[in-house]
């Protein structure tokens, strides 16, 4: 298998992954398929549409929910691959989407053309702030459905979560994480225990992009490792609750690091990648000294990044 091909997987029974490699831009990024009776969910689309073409097959004649973990360009624009999708996502993605340019996606479109192929950002016509609960045994209200619809049309008056009436046996929460970005979040399928926490879990390590959200990411990870049985980050194999309790000690030794540097008046020019890496994380040492030589210098330029934002918020 070339490493260049998406791969798709059976994770268990009703949940798949579709995985797409990024070449330069990263590591593979992957989307979550939960399948119901009445209606599917697929939580991230990804770069483009070709990238949902299987799981729009799959879907076949029932009721499609898109959700996005957050509005980094990787994870939310093959949603034009779906029908008439019920476009789900934090108020805060919806407000990231509206913005008048996408830089990152300007230059993944230069140099990467063909991975963006297609690419289209639909909005939400469902906002959550804290938390949303979506059932796969029925189909949404038909007023809902009614003001779906793809790009800046549906931006008018998004919709407020009414979906859902007594719980079912095909439940699937999304609620909020930020931390990544300001606009994360997970989505659980109660039913099966699995987490798909998008970029609020990362193997080896996760990237800060929020530092401000740090403590209530660290308390959320732990909560989530309490409860999910298996966890499907977008970026990475598919583990256990330990992926979650690994990066809530990543993110807690972070802070640590950056607490005791700045006590000690350590400018953050002497931040580099390897600083405190290998004192403090040597199973992640470990797993990066596996890896090829480009991942493991895309994490240690995230881990350095990670040192340098959370300096820059807590100082
Ligand atoms: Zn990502």
């Amino acid at each position: 298998m070339s490493a260049s091909e998406p791969v798709f997987r059976r994770v268990e029974e009703g949940v798949f992954t579709y995985s797409r490699p990024l070449g330069k831009h990263g590591p593979s990024v992957a989307s979550v398929l939960f399948m119901g009776p009445e209606s599917v969910l697929a939580f991230d689309t990804l770069c483009g549409p070709r990238d949902m073409t299987l799981f729009s097959k799959m879907a076949g004649d029932r009721q499609v929910y898109v959700a996005y973990s957050h509005a980094d360009w990787d994870h939310c624009l093959g949603t034009g691959a779906f029908g008439s999708p019920v476009v789900v996502a934090h108020e805060f993605t919806r407000g990231r989407l509206l913005a008048p340019s996408h830089p990152e996606l300007e230059a993944v479109r230069r140099e990467s053309p063909d991975l963006v192929k297609g690419a289209e950002m639909v909005l939400p016509c469902l906002t959550f702030t804290s938390t949303v609960a979506l059932d796969l045994e029925r189909t949404p209200h038909l007023s809902l459905r009614a003001s779906g619809g793809k790009g800046r049309r549906s931006a008018v008056n998004p919709i407020q979560p009414v979906l859902t009436g007594e719980p079912s046996g095909r439940r699937i929460e999304l609620r909020h994480l930020p931390g990544h970005t300001a606009d994360s979040c997970v989505a659980y399928d109660v039913t099966t225990g699995i987490l798909a926490a998008g970029d609020a879990a990362e193997d080896p390590l996760p990237s800060i992009g929020d530092p401000r959200s740090l403590s209530a990411w660290i308390s959320g990870l732990r909560e989530w490792a309490a409860r999910a049985r298996r966890v499907i980050p977008g970026h990475g194999p598919v583990s256990g609750p330990e992926l979650l309790k690994r990066n809530a000690k990543y993110l807690r030794s972070v802070v640590g690091i950056i607490k005791e540097a700045s006590s000690k008046g350590t400018p953050p020019e002497s931040l580099t990648a390897e600083f405190g890496l290998e004192r403090a994380f040597p199973e992640i040492m470990t797993s990066l000294s596996s890896m090829d030589p480009r991942e493991r210098e895309f994490y240690l330029e995230v881990h350095r990044e990670n040192l340098f934002r959370t300096w820059t918020a807590l100082s």
